[in-house]
């Protein structure tokens, strides 16, 4: 079976979402998310930024799902995510960035140890680990988002960042 390098990215998308692993994205794998973020960075559940994060999550998975759960059984299968999200995201990156910037705003939150609206590379390489990305590419992209290298990473360069990864060229 020859897999093209689009499918193969396409794949690695998906494993992102599907955070479990159980083979179709879901609101578990949101808040499954959001709770391990809240874990890593000792966070409570109830305190603001915790809800926060469980409401930016939330409204991820329902934009998400707006978008790719063509027979609304509340799953996102790997055959609605390619052809539902990829080609709409694609078609509309700005959409997903809004979908996805109050979970995002929330994790900076989280993640800003410092209190000063930004987050730096290695708390960055934080996130990206915690969701699940392997260690050294989690270090490798949490230093190519700071992209004027002071070390710092605001909101801006976060979303679009995600944007631009999620948004696969064909
Ligand atoms: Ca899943
Ligand atoms: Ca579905």
């Amino acid at each position: 079976m020859v897999t093209s390098e689009y499918e193969r990215r396409i794949a690695a998308r998906f494993a992102i979402f599907d955070q479990d692993g159980n083979g179709y994205i879901d609101r578990e794998d949101f808040s499954g998310a959001a709770k391990a973020l809240l874990a890593e960075f000792g966070t409570a559940a109830r305190s603001d930024r915790g809800q926060a994060l469980y409401i930016g999550a939330e409204a991820f998975w329902q934009g998400m799902a707006g978008i790719a759960d063509r027979d609304g059984d509340q799953r996102i299968t790997r055959e609605e995510f390619v052809n539902g999200a990829v080609k709409r995201l694609r078609d509309n990156p700005d959409r997903f960035a809004e979908i996805a910037r109050p979970f995002l705003h929330a994790a900076l939150a989280v993640a800003d140890t410092a209190g000063d609206d930004a987050v730096g590379v290695e708390n960055t390489a934080r996130v990206l680990k915690v969701l699940g990305l392997a260690e050294d590419l989690a270090a490798t992209v949490a230093a190519t988002l700071d992209t004027d290298g002071d070390g710092r990473i605001d909101e801006e360069e976060i979303v679009r960042a995600f944007a631009r990864y999620f948004t696969v060229p064909e």
